[in-house]
């Protein structure tokens, strides 16, 4: 038998951490875990320690490290907590980190595991549209591999040509609509977070399924692809294709187009990622064809969904514009999760901070971490200022 990969999972609590623990748990030889972090769920990080038989474990919010500690007694897992240990949680040598947590505050922990691992699967595409240059160059000064997990960009890794890129003509990223694909704008208006955390298809964290409803996801990962593949915005497009089949395609200039098809379910794109540059059975859902009586394709509604409209906006007007438009999007999310802002208030307030740019120039790490803190203030201040007016209006 061959030596054990080593993993580590940052954000193993999550939606995509638990779907990797599956996989993992699926075939013991194959792996060995190392470190697995949480920020505050502290249960479910032990419970997935104990499950993976993980080395050590890191969570954020040191206030819950003592009760860690209290459930993992005498199992032989190292504890640690705080930020700072999040940030450095992947130990040198690692085979294989899953980047997994939600949002900016992943990009910290995830430059550290690439500097610390050999390869490191991303489905964490929030630091990739914020800082994706600094992310690829890091990578490239480390020699690590970067294995994209979001299922678009999984598939389109599948069947895109590194070698002869040359012969590609574009890029289809497919997307499944969302929750709200059929919804009239007035609809749309009144949408509560329950409603927009329902998605059709996949089972997500609540942050990327608010994306999807306002099809900001498919706007971040048209500019994770860019990053990814390094092909121009003109090359990548959209189609809708609400059945989920098709995770995305690579045309080529022969006209031949290649695809990557399977069912709904994270736990391949994730297998796939954890077995490369090999194959593994996966205990996920399969893709019965024969079941599947139609498959559709349709141009994307931009007019009631402006996000697309927006992302190729911002691959034209550069980083610092692809920054704002996450951490925009980060901070009005939060709002609408907590009921503070409507719906529609999400694309405006992310238009806001695309008008309102901070004069920082995007030369390092921690200029962009500088301009993200700047955009979030801005952004807070405007909900703030949003939200009196709903009341006032609603008080009228
Ligand atoms: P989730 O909300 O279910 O889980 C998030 C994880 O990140 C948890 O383990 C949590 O402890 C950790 N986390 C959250 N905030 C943190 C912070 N401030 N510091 C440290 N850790 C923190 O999210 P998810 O659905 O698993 O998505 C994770 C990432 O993967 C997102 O970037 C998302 O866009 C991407 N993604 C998810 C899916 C999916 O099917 N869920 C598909 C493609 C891409
Ligand atoms: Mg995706």
């Amino acid at each position: 038998m061959a030596e054990k990969k080593r993993v580590s999972i940052l954000g193993a609590t999550g939606s995509i951490g638990q779907s990797t623990a599956d996989v993992i748990a699926s075939d013991p030889e194959r792996f060995e875990v190392s470190t697995l972090t949480a920020n505050e769920n502290y249960k479910d990080l032990a419970q997935a320690a104990i499950r993976l038989n993980a080395y050590s474990v890191v969570i954020g919010n040191s206030t819950h490290e003592e009760a860690l500690r209290e459930i993992l007694k005498g199992k032989g897992v190292s504890v640690l907590s705080g930020q700072d240990a999040l940030i450095h949680a992947v130990q040198p040598e690692t085979d294989l980190t899953i980047s997994a947590i939600t949002g900016v505050a992943g990009l910290k922990p995830l430059m550290n595991a690439i500097k610390n691992s050999t390869a490191v699967g991303i489905a964490n595409k929030e630091p990739l549209v914020a800082a994706g240059a600094f992310v690829m160059e890091e990578a490239k000064k480390y020699g690590t591999q970067i294995l994209p997990i979001d299922s678009e960009h999984n598939a389109v890794f599948q069947v895109f040509d590194f070698d002869r890129s040359e012969g590609i003509e574009r890029i289809i990223l497919t997307a499944s609509g969302g929750p709200f694909r059929t919804w009239s704008a007035e609809e749309m208006a009144k949408a509560t977070p329950e409603q927009a955390v329902a998605h059709p298809n996949w089972d997500m964290g609540a942050k990327i399924s608010v994306d999807s409803a306002t099809m900001m996801n498919k706007a971040l990962e048209i500019i994770e692809a860019h990053i990814l593949f390094g092909l121009p915005a003109e090359k990548i497009d959209v189609l809708i294709h609400p059945e989920s089949v098709v995770h995305s395609m690579v045309e080529y200039v022969d006209g031949s187009v290649l695809s990557q098809m399977g069912a709904s379910d994270m736990r391949t794109p994730i297998a796939y990622t954890l077995a490369w540059p090999e194959r593994m059975q996966t205990p996920g859902e399969r893709l019965d064809l024969t079941q599947m009586k139609e498959l559709h394709f349709e141009q994307p509604d931009v007019e009631k969904f402006p996000a697309l409209k927006l992302a190729y906006q911002c691959l034209e007007k550069g980083a610092l514009s692809c920054l704002l438009l996450n951490a925009a999007n980060e901070v009005a999310v939060e709002a609408f999760l907590r009921q503070e802002i409507g719906f529609p208030d999400i694309l405006n307030i992310i238009e806001f901070a695309l008008a309102n740019e901070p004069d920082i120039k995007l030369e390092s790490l921690d200029s962009a971490l500088e301009a993200d803190a700047a955009v979030r203030k801005s952004v807070s201040d405007y909900i703030d200022q949003e939200l009196s007016q709903t009341k006032t209006k609603m008080k009228a």
